[in-house]
């Protein structure tokens, strides 16, 4: 294969972060527009507790999202020994060396220095290793290391504000930024696509790679390119928090957000396709997406244009493709996947099959998560009506006319004929004599079958439940209003 190769190397945090996910779709749109190579490798160096879970976790994330690789997913850790052999060269050519300095000395000597960091105090003194010494990268003195960048153009990262840092911890631990630059080499990555908060790190990978391709003892491998995507921003344009923003794509996933809408809306995140249109299939992604096209400014993660265009998706379903999608928030039990801590209100006795799938249009044009269905349609499967408290007392504990209506309903649709029009003339004549239009006349109503005052059309529900269900409410609701 000759296209590109590029990883996506999430570390194991026990979620897959919304960036997390961009950084992947844009890794995939990448590779399949290229007939490139995708690897997944998961950093798992600084050791997760639950490494199974977290691995578990990604995997199941990139599925949903429909992102597939061609190789991994790999730990980190597996190559432990790489890391360590790549240490080693770049200590004996002289690119790495030891340092004995303690925290309290450094700090003590570089007071009121111009150069932030450490001051290459041990760069000639020639220490002996020992578990005391951390080994440092000889920083050039002067020049500038450049950093190419696909969406930035070409960095310029000056030598002198990059102090000599640490590559080797004093207990051998190799650091993250040579374990995961000494994968990129051994993946023969060409292009590594990742988030800009990764940048200042890049220069110090550069360094270190352009060195290790001067160690005779270790192949030469072509620097890649990069392409530092921009920083995803929350409403007040603060970059996302883990604690106070919903950025687990799990939740989304489990409130019933529809992957394609997802992966669409994940693809606007710093890029934008070709015509006004911002539905888009991910045929087309993969198409129309360039690299070159990507903004490096801010994007905002709007979780609103998400859920609109979610209930755009939800709207362009066929009938039976939404009802397959509404099953695992429906009817749990009889799906494998199931979002998690979501029961439904009703008991599998309740639910009637059935019944949901002649509701099903009813709130397919309705709701913009499939989280919203259950709520939205509980009150066909329950036996109580769940009522509103609020909104009972409001409608009908409160209001005389309410239960005179209610009252009248009660005698009048006793014989009607039971179809949508036949209700909705009924209740236009019931609020005539009331003086009440049929927004007013219906509320009672609607309230006292559903509970509460939205949801889907009325009459048609009424159509659905069925005489004998809608008197016993509407009688209810007059006992329970102490009418
Ligand atoms: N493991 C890093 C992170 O999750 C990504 C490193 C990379 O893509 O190079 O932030």
């Amino acid at each position: 294969m000759t296209g590109p190769r590029v990883r996506m190397a999430p570390s194991p945090t026990g979620f897959f972060h919304v960036g997390s996910a961009r950084t992947a779709l844009f890794n995939w749109l990448f590779a399949r527009q290229n007939d490139g190579f995708f690897i997944l490798r998961i950093e798992d160096t600084d050791a997760a507790r639950n490494l199974d879970d977290a691995r578990e976790g990604i995997v199941t994330a990139m599925a949903w999202l429909g992102l597939d690789f061609d190789a991994g997913p790999f730990l980190q850790s597996e190559l432990w020994a790489e890391h360590v052999a790549s240490a080693e060269a770049l200590y004996a050519n002289g690119y790495l060396y030891a340092c004995d300095c303690t925290r309290e000395q450094i700090d003590e000597r570089i007071k009121g220095n111009a150069k932030p960091g450490y001051d290459g105090f041990c760069r000639d003194r020639h220490v002996v290793r020992s578990e005391v010494t951390v080994l440092r990268f000889r920083v050039p003195d002067e020049g500038v290391t450049i950093v190419p960048d696909i969406v930035r153009g070409d960095v310029s990262f000056p030598h002198d504000s990059y102090e000599d840092f640490i590559v080797v911890r004093s207990n051998g631990g190799v650091l993250y930024p040579l374990a995961n630059m000494v994968d990129d080499r051994s993946d023969a990555i060409t292009h590594i696509i990742r988030g800009e908060d990764l940048l200042p790190t890049t220069p110090k990978q550069v360094m270190m790679w352009e060195a290790l391709n001067h160690c005779p003892e270790v192949a030469f491998v072509p620097h890649p390119l990069y392409a530092h995507l921009p920083m995803l921003v929350n409403e007040q344009r603060k970059k996302l928090s883990k604690r106070k923003d919903p950025v687990a794509v799990e939740s989304y996933r489990d409130q019933g957000y529809l992957s394609s809408a997802f992966v669409n809306y994940l693809a606007l995140l710093g890029w934008s396709p070709r015509g006004d249109e911002e539905i888009v299939s991910r045929e087309t992604l993969v198409a129309q997406f360039r690299l070159e096209d990507v903004s490096h400014s801010p994007a905002f993660f709007d979780v609103k244009k998400l859920t609109h265009m979610n209930g755009e998706y939800i709207r362009a379903l066929s009938l039976d493709a939404f009802i397959e999608t509404a099953t695992p928030w429906v009817a749990p039990w009889s799906n494998e996947w199931r979002p998690s801590d979501r029961a439904v209100p009703w008991s599998r006795e309740q639910f009637d099959v059935a019944l949901f799938a002649q509701v099903a249009h009813l709130v397919q044009e309705r709701v913009a998560t499939m989280g919203e269905i259950p709520a939205m349609v509980s009150f066909f499967f329950l036996d109580d009506v769940p009522y509103d408290d609020a909104t009972f007392d409001k409608i009908i504990r409160n209001d005389p006319a309410a239960q005179t209506l209610l009252r009248s309903a009660i005698e009048r649709f006793a014989t009607v004929t039971w179809t949508t029009d036949v209700l909705h003339e009924a209740t236009l004549a019931l609020g005539e004599p009331l003086g009440m239009a049929l927004r007013k006349s219906q509320a009672p109503i609607r309230c006292a079958v559903t509970g509460t005052s939205v949801g889907p059309p009325l009459f048609e529900s009424m159509e659905l439940l069925g005489r004998e269900k809608v008197l016993q409410r509407l009688r209810d609701a007059l006992v329970r209003a102490g009418a």
